[in-house]
Parts: structure tokens; sequence; C-alpha cells
């Protein structure tokens, strides 16, 4: 008989979610596709009956075929999925059964995170999370890869033990918890911690004194940031946020066989990505139907975000669940160590911050609303752990540099 995995579901008693339909995964997602799913597509016939293929393949991988407007080929006017219509929820490739949940195997089983691109998540609309535990148990059963592996890496080569990672997790979870320290401070405070975190010297600090640790640096918050303030960001800093937003945000198109690019698509996304770098005139196609026309200029012209309630209340919620739905490291973040993952996180809620600020600048608010929070933390979290790009060498090398000189804890500052 198969092992039972232990299926571990975000314990967040103030996070809930169902789908209310609105279709936005299914126009804006890239579904990659299992052996599985490819033996469905198949058998349900959908090449012959539309005379044409209905996936595509990018770098090796196999994906649903989009159409040119990005929402995918089976997304009706009505904004159901046709596969689901004709043969209902579970005959769908699994990626789409699992969505917004994220499966991230670890020590101890297996962590269902979740994630932020979608609007019922952000909203916090819906049911329980314990209420999705079957579907998700089934759609497990499908990836036999989500099962029980080992800790994440602490730092380096270093494997981490299961009580360590407890450890870091909530120290972390208990900092973005305290609800009583203003926003700005909080992130700052998480700023800060990713620094530290990811400057530990983990050969000489094992067990429990990393539990000390955490404990040590999380209880000299929030007073420690009084004595240690930061510079706004420099020049090199903001350019490495800006390719970093630049990098979250591009999204390759299946619609046709893309494995090689055309010539002139490269160009075209080789110009844009010079315009991220020099951040002058006008942000070129922020992205996908989220055309918003604003100049680099005017996102460093508005405030920062401003820490109101329900700001605080999402931002926290996703900086939380990401930690403790196993999407910050490990097998939620392409296998990255606890050091790197977190630093990772930093730099993505800076992305998210400034992103927030072009969003708000585009549709001419004096300053950001939740709202414009709202869809710039969809953006950079669809492709958190997604998109291959981001757990490559260049993303771990743009965290080397920001590491010194204090710079995630200047970018998070300079943006909320
Ligand atoms: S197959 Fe269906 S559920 Fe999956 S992305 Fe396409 S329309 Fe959406």
């Amino acid at each position: 008989m198969a092992k039972r995995v232990p299926l571990e579901i975000l314990d967040l008693t103030d996070q809930r979610y169902s789908c209310h339909g609105c279709g936005d995964c299914c126009r804006d997602f890239s579904v990659q596709l299992r052996d599985e799913d490819l033996e469905r597509l198949e058998a349900q016939g959908w090449a012959e009956e539309r005379g044409e293929p209905v996936t595509v393949e990018f770098r090796g991988r196999r994906y649903l075929r989009q159409r040119a407007d990005g929402g995918c080929l089976f997304l009706q006017e009505d904004g159901l999925c046709t596969i689901h219509a004709r043969y209902g929820f579970h005959e769908k490739p699994v990626a789409c059964r699992l969505f917004p949940f994220n499966l991230a195997p670890d020590s101890g089983g297996t962590r269902a995170g979740l994630n932020f691109a979608c609007q019922s998540v952000r909203a916090n609309r819906g049911s329980t999370l314990e209420s999705h535990r079957d579907d998700l148990r089934r759609a497990l059963r499908e990836v036999p890869e989500s099962v029980a592996v080992a800790p994440p890496l602490l730092a380096g080569d270093l494997r981490a033990e299961p009580a360590e990672v407890d450890a870091l997790t909530t120290g972390l979870d208990r900092w973005l918890g305290r609800a009583e320290v203003p926003l700005t401070i909080r992130l700052d405070g998480f700023a800060w911690l990713a620094q530290g975190i990811g400057a530990a010297s983990f050969s000489e600090v094992r067990g429990e004194r990393i539990t000390e640790l955490i404990g040590l640096l999380v209880s000299a918050l929030p007073d420690e940031l009084l004595h240690l303030p930061v510079d706004p960001p420099g020049r090199g800093q903001r350019k490495q946020l800006r390719q970093a937003v630049f990098a979250r945000i591009e999204d390759p198109r299946f619609t046709d066989d893309e494995s090689r690019p055309t010539f002139g698509a490269k160009l075209d996304q080789w110009r844009r990505s010079r315009r991220f770098a020099r951040g002058r005139g006008e942000i070129p196609g922020l992205a996908r139907g989220w055309a918003v026309p604003a100049g680099f200029d005017s996102v460093a012209a508005l405030p920062k975000v401003p820490g109101t309630e329900p700001i605080s209340d999402l931002v926290v919620r996703w900086l939380r669940s990401t930690i403790r739905g196993g999407r910050a490291w490990g097998s939620g973040y392409y296998g990255w160590s606890i050091a790197d993952g977190v630093q990772a996180l930093a730099l993505n809620l800076a992305c998210v911050g400034w992103l927030a600020r072009a969003h708000a600048a585009g549709v001419g608010e004096a300053a950001v609303t939740l709202d414009s929070v709202g869809e710039a933390l969809g953006r950079i979290d669809r492709a958190s752990g997604r998109a291959v790009w981001l757990g490559s060498m260049g993303e771990r090398l743009r965290l080397r540099y920001l590491a010194t000189d204090d710079g995630l804890r200047r970018l998070v500052r300079s943006n909320w």
C-alpha cells in the first residue's frame, strides 16, 4: 500500500480562500504539464477536435498553449474552463487543480503554501484552508516528487535540522506577527533579519544556538533599528531593484513553439531590459494585461507605500504565509538555502513596494492604494518559485551585491 504522506496545510487561522471564478489564473499563468497531464489531454482528443496542437514546448518542458492575448486555449468566454465543463475538475492538468496552492516537500511531509497572485487569496475570501485538504491530497497523489525530502540547506551546503528550520521560521513569523509594531518598522526589521541570517556563520552556530541567535535578533527589535539608521539606496542598488522587478514581471508567451524565440522578440526584450536598467523615460510594457504608462521619475516622486491597516494586513499575511507555507526556501524556492531564500523574500518585498508605486503613478493616484499593492503583489508572487530564471546564478549574484552595504534594508525602507 502506498505510504500516506503528511500534508501540512498552512496554519494561518486568519487566511481563507475559495475560487470565485475570476479566471485570472487561466488568463495569466503558463501551465506546465506533467506526463499524466499530456496523457489525459491526448485521451480527451483535443488536438484532433481543434485541428491544432494544444501544447507547446519551451526550454525542454511542455506547456498548455496560450491564445494571442495570453489566456489559456481552454478558457471560455464565460471565464470557465472547457476541460472542467466537459470532464470535471479532476480531469484538468494538475497545476490547474492545485492553484493557488503550492506543494513544497520537506523532511516532515509536504507543505501546502499559497500563491498571492490569486485575488481571492489576497482579498482573504472564502472557506478555511483546511477545507481544501481532500482536493489537495488527491492532487498530491499525482505529484510523487512532492513527498518528504531532506530539510532545506541552512546556508552554502550545510543541511538544516528540522528543529533549526522550525526555530528560524518561528522567529521570523513571531516578528512579522507583532501587530502593535507599525508596518514600516516591521518590514525594515524583516529586511534586517534577512541580512542577519544571510551573514550568520552557520558552520559555527548550530542546533540550540540557532534558536538563541534568532531569539536574540528578534528580541533586539525594534529598538535596534533606531541605532542602525540606513541611508537611501545608492544608484547601483536602485538599478538592481529595477532590474529585479523586470526579471519578475517578464513572462514568455506560449502561443506557439517558442523553444527558439525569434530574433525580434529577443531584441524587444533586450530593449526593455536596458530601459529598466537606465531608469529613465517611460516604464516599458510593465506586464501583460497591466499597461501602466508611468515614467520612472513619477515612481520616484510618489510617497512610500503607506502602512494603512488593510495594506498591512495583506503584506504581512503574504510574508507569513510564504515563510510558513514553505515557499521561501528549499523545495518551494529553487532548492535555495534558508539564508539565500529569506534574502530573496526581502528583495521581493522591495520589488512589490516599487511596483505598487509604479501602478499607483500609472493610474494617477497621489498615494499608493490597497488596490495598487494588491496588483503589484500579485505580479511579483506569481513568478516566485516558478520562473526558472529567478533561481539562477544571476539572481544569487544580485543578492550578494545587495547583501553588502545594507542594500536590502535600504531598498525596503525606500519603498515602504
Ligand atoms: S486548462 Fe482550464 S483551468 Fe487550466 S488554465 Fe486552462 S482554462 Fe484554466
